[in-house]
């Protein structure tokens, strides 16, 4: 019989999360149990399919390999003649990933038969915002974090979780398809920790934690964006029962700038100049994010023009490129004008030179200029 597909086995797309996998499987595994569909050969032969389609589909590696290479990327079961490798044991011990998160199919499932002492339970993630400038976009930066996180306490006293006796598993016989399997499943109690706590001080939790406020530094390495994520490994919640934190995950915010806008590594500049600088050329002074540059306005420069300067935008991250400075030339027309202003004015007007050309087809120049700026 040749294999089914594992994305159609689960029931999920091609590119289905991880989650949604898990649940996929989820809910297959308990559909065909065998403690369910006791004496059911098609039912184990569906609860051994969606195992092993888990067992690939969950793990990175394997998923790629099967998606470039089919099922023989992934041969499961090693041996000759492959197929039927896959034995009750490991989709009971896979039960260990999938059912061990505080479900409610902890109990209903026995979880494989886990060897070893106490578990520790990992701390929970924290999340936090970080608002950073474009100045420090472009140079990056060391920031100071004020954190609040669950941390153990000193004074806690432990005692062995009277529910398991310490050992954090409890026992239980189940009847299988394949007879009866003596199997240990993580205590509910202290949730395989094997202790609970005895005595704490006031402030403290039932898991022997306290909020405390710290400072964390981070840095922030130039090149990063709206909404990027940090991870500082270690940096969140303590676990129960002295398990190890979490991770800090550090959001960054961009804050506006009162000059630039940014357009991904590009920084634009709204540049205003007189109509005489722009009919006479100038050299112009704008401001740059490491101070300030020179720039020399051509003579007859018309709005609308287009100024780039090279490698004065953003550092592209894990990179040693950076973007550009661009500029566009805004001609200011004064609105208020003195009597002297207006007659020198009134003169100019009436030379020939000061006559505005032919402009068919000077915009769409324009437009032009603008794509060829922007989507290089
Ligand atoms: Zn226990």
């Amino acid at each position: 019989m040749s294999k089914r597909d594992y994305y159609e086995v689960l029931g999920v797309a091609r590119n289905a999360g991880d989650d949604e996998i898990k649940k996929a499987y989820r809910k297959a595994a308990i559909k065909y149990h065998p403690d369910k569909n006791p004496g059911d050969a098609k039912a184990e032969e569906l609860f051994k399919e969606a195992a092993e389609a888990y067992e690939v589909l969950s793990n990175a590696d394997k998923r790629a390999r099967y998606d470039r290479f089919g099922h023989q990327g992934v041969n499961m079961g090693g041996g000759p003649g492959g197929g039927g490798g896959f034995s009750m044991e490991d989709i009971f011990s896979q039960f260990g990933d999938i059912f061990n998160d505080g479900s409610p199919f902890e109990s209903f499932f026995s979880g494989g038969q886990r060897s070893g002492g106490a578990r520790q339970h990992r701390g929970s993630n924290l999340r936090i915002r970080v608002k950073v400038t474009l100045e420090d976009v472009a140079n990056g930066v060391e920031k100071k974090l004020k954190v609040t996180r669950a941390v153990p306490a000193d004074g806690v006293t432990y005692k062995p979780c009277p529910t398991c006796n310490g050992t954090g598993q409890i026992n239980k016989v189940t009847q299988t398809f394949l007879g009866q399997m003596r199997m240990a499943s993580t205590c509910p109690h202290c949730e395989g920790s094997g202790k609970v706590v005895d005595r704490k001080p006031p402030g403290v939790d039932q898991d022997g934690l306290q909020r405390k406020e710290e400072i964390i530094s981070i840095r922030i390495p130039p090149g990063v964006a709206e909404g990027m994520q940090i991870n500082m490994t270690g940096k969140g919640n303590y676990g129960r029962n002295g398990g190890p934190a979490g991770d800090l995950l550090v959001v960054v915010e961009e804050e506006n700038h009162e000059h630039f806008r940014r357009d991904g590594h590009n920084i634009l500049y709204d540049l205003d100049v007189s109509f005489a600088d722009a009919a006479l050329g100038d050299q112009i002074d704008v401001p740059a994010l490491d101070g300030k540059v020179r720039i020399k306005l051509d003579a007859g420069t018309q709005p609308g023009k287009l100024l780039r300067l090279k490698g004065k935008g953003l550092p592209i991250l894990q990179s040693h490129g950076k973007g550009d400075l661009i500029i566009l030339v805004n001609v200011h027309v004064p609105t208020k004008l003195t009597r002297e202003e207006r007659e020198m004015l009134e003169k100019l007007r009436d030379s020939s030179n000061f006559k505005p050309e032919e402009t068919t087809g000077r915009r769409q120049g324009f437009f032009e200029r603008m794509r060829e700026f922007f989507t290089e």
